[in-house]
C-alpha cells in the first residue's frame, strides 16, 4: 500500500490486518489513535525499514533483561556496575526505574552501586510494600556490606512514602542513610520557583 493511503468506513480500515496494527500500536505509552494509524501507514508503506525495525525489535527481546541484583537493564546479569571491581558496593543508591540511574552515570560523580524498586508506594492506587522488592533489598543490606543507601526516589507524595518506609527498614542497621537534596534547580529563576520547591529549599538551606 502506498505511504499515507487510507480508506474504510466509519473510521476503520478495509483491512483487518491494519486495524489490529493500529489497535496494538495504540497500546504503546503516549500513543492514541491518531498517532497508531499514522505509524501504522508508515510501517505498512516501507517494508525494508520496517523489517530492519522488526528485527531490532526481536533481538532487543531477546537480549535486553533486568540485572538480577540490581535491576538495571542489561544484557549481562549481573550487570558491568555490579560486577566491576571499580565500584565501592558499601554505597547504595535506591531509584525507582532502570532510567533513573542513566544520569547518575552520565554525571559520573556516584561510583557506588544502585538498587531499583521498579514502582513507588502509592496505597490509594493499591500499590503497597509486598508489590515492591523489599525483601530484596533488606537481603541485599544484610548480607552485602552496604554503608550507605541513597535515596534517590522522585520528589512526589509517593516517593515520599516510599522514602519514609525505607527508612523504617534501615532503622536496626548501622548504616547511613541519606536522601538527594531538593531545591532551585541549577540556572532556575527564583521568581519563578514554586512555593513547595521554595519551602524545601529554604528548608534545608546550608551554610557557606
Ligand atoms: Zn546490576
Amino acid at each position: 500500500m502506498p505511504r499515507g493511503e487510507a480508506a474504510g468506513d466509519g473510521g476503520e480500515f478495509q483491512s483487518p490486518a491494519l486495524e489490529n496494527l493500529v489497535r496494538n500500536l495504540g497500546r504503546l505509552p503516549g500513543l492514541g489513535r491518531k498517532s497508531a494509524t499514522r505509524i501504522a501507514l508508515h510501517l505498512v508503506g516501507g517494508e525494508a525499514e520496517t523489517r530492519e525495525l522488526v528485527a531490532a525489535v526481536e533481538t532487543a527481546l531477546a537480549q535486553v533483561r533486568h540485572c538480577s541484583r540490581c535491576g538495571a537493564i542489561t544484557e549481562d546479569d549481573p550487570c558491568r556496575i555490579c560486577t566491576s571491581p571499580r565500584r565501592d558496593p558499601t554505597q547504595l543508591c535506591v531509584v525507582t526505574s532502570p532510567v533513573d540511574i542513566l544520569p547518575f552515570e552520565k554525571g559520573g560523580f556516584f561510583q557506588g552501586h544502585y538498587f531499583v524498586l521498579g514502582r513507588l508506594l502509592s496505597p490509594l492506587d493499591g500499590i503497597r510494600a509486598r508489590d515492591l522488592p523489599f525483601d530484596r533489598l533488606q537481603r541485599r543490606l544484610a548480607t552485602d556490606g552496604v554503608k550507605e543507601v541513597i535515596i534517590a526516589l522522585d520528589a512526589s507524595v509517593e516517593g515520599e512514602t516510599t522514602a519514609l518506609y525505607i527508612q523504617r527498614l534501615c532503622e536496626d542497621r548501622d548504616l547511613k542513610l541519606s536522601r538527594l537534596a531538593t531545591g532551585i534547580p541549577v540556572g532556575g529563576a527564583l521568581a519563578y520557583t514554586d512555593e513547595v520547591t521554595l519551602q524545601r529549599a529554604f528548608q534545608f538551606r546550608r551554610s557557606f
